[in-house]
């Protein structure tokens, strides 16, 4: 039995991966759940999976806790949830760099993570990296992309495969013109082809930028060079990336676009669990298709690479700036076509810093913050 905390339980990994615990009773339990302000649901939640431990960090007035469990209404207390002793598995499955603390949390606590929240590594890969090593603890990855990867390195002895093939759906603006995206609306960009998520993964998506974030995760779990992370661009979303080798192998994993599979392979490994989803038949497809993304389509993609070379604080400032971005435009205060200009102005504005610790990581992220808000107030 798996006795797992879901911090972001309301979401839609959150609700996914209680879809799987709910069909695979004997093998899973739920301790503790938390989320940020859906008291409604995570009140059903906590009394459908009898939980222990529930936090809500910012409720709704006049929201009244579901009794039986004991309850939470701060950061820290969802953080907390990460120390207890009847908890194995964590899914961090919450929006941003409010992942990062419960990531570090988990593992300081030796708990094993499923790491859905990429931004995590984004911001922290190395501090994330480096502690999962000193306390032993497994990260298994849930973004569907990155369970492809780690499902196509079982089976090889030393796992050292020689490159990454990161698929891409391309979102819903594929197919569209450059002049076509400048007109966009937030509607037109929450409208995705293939998987229906939370929406500033959503945005990330229409932008290109959730891949760029993608191959900054790869490289922080993989080991992986930047030069050696190929991103395909592959409406069908039907393989969901694979990995090379030095032979000229190529393995990669397929399936139906469904996270139930990613996270419940996170949740029983190395085991996999029977009749997660509809299995796949190819011959309803007959082809599938493969492109070279257009970074002149999506110019956000193609910051990746310099930012990853730059290091330091710069994968911290493109986050920062990118969910602040994003933010804005759900709010409507900036135009879709912009988020690439405003990652772009932040990186140049924010001199280049190392970062050694914790602190730091913060610190960038608050600067890229101000500085992107004041980009967007000033020119939209
Ligand atoms: P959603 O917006 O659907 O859900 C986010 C969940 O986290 C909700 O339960 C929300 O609570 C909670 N939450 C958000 N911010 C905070 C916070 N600061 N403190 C406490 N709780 C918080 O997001 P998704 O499920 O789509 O995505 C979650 C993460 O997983 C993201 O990092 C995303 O990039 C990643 N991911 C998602 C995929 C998907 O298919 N959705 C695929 C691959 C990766 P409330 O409902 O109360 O607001
Ligand atoms: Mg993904």
């Amino acid at each position: 039995m798996v006795r797992l905390a879901i911090l972001g339980s309301t979401g839609s990994i959150g609700t996914q991966a209680l879809d799987v615990v709910s069909r695979h009773r004997d093998e899973f339990s739920v301790t503790a759940l938390a989320a940020r302000s859906n008291g409604e649901l995570l009140n059903r939640q906590v009394k459908d999976f009898q939980v222990k431990y529930a936090v809500l960090t910012r409720p709704k007035d006049g929201f009244v806790p579901e009794s039986g469990a004991e309850w939470g209404f701060s950061d820290e207390a969802m953080s907390d949830l990460c120390a207890l002793p009847d908890v194995d598995a964590v899914l961090v499955s919450v929006v941003g760099i409010a992942g990062l603390p419960l990531v570090l949390a988990a593992i300081e606590h030796g708990k094993k993570v499923l790491l859905a929240n990429k931004e995590a590594l984004v911001t922290g890969g190395k501090l994330v990296m480096d502690a999962a090593k000193r306390k032993n603890v497994s990260l298994l990855p849930v973004d569907s992309e990155h369970s492809a990867i780690f499902q196509c390195i079982q089976g090889n002895p030393n796992k050292n495969p020689c490159g990454i093939v990161l698929t891409a759906s391309g979102g819903p603006f594929r197919t569209f013109t450059k002049e076509q995206i400048k007109n966009a609306t937030v509607e037109q960009a929450l409208r995705h082809p293939n998987w229906s998520m939370g929406s500033k993964i959503t945005i990330d998506s229409a932008s290109m930028v959730n891949k760029a974030l993608e191959v900054i995760e790869a490289k922080w779990l993989f080991s992986m060079e930047p030069k050696d992370i190929q991103v395909v661009v592959h409406p069908e979303s039907i393989v969901h990336s694979g990995v090379k080798f030095h032979d000229g192998a190529t393995l990669v994993q397929m399936g139906l676009p469904d996270m139930r599979v990613p996270i419940a392979y996170a949740m029983s490994y190395p085991e996999r669990l029977p009749e997660v989803s509809a299995p796949l038949d190819l011959t309803k497809f007959g082809t599938l298709h493969f492109e070279q993304p257009d970074f002149e389509k999506f110019p956000a993609l193609g910051l990746v690479y310099p930012v990853l070379k730059t290091g330091g604080n710069a994968p911290v400032l493109f986050n920062g700036a990118n969910e602040e971005a994003v933010s804005a435009v759900l709010q409507k205060r900036l135009p879709f076509y912009a988020i690439a200009d405003v990652l772009s102005e932040t990186l140049e504005r924010v001199p280049v810093q190392e970062i050694s610790c914790i602190e730091q990581v913060y610190e960038a992220d608050r600067l890229a913050r101000a500085v992107a808000k004041a980009i967007i107030s000033d020119k939209y």
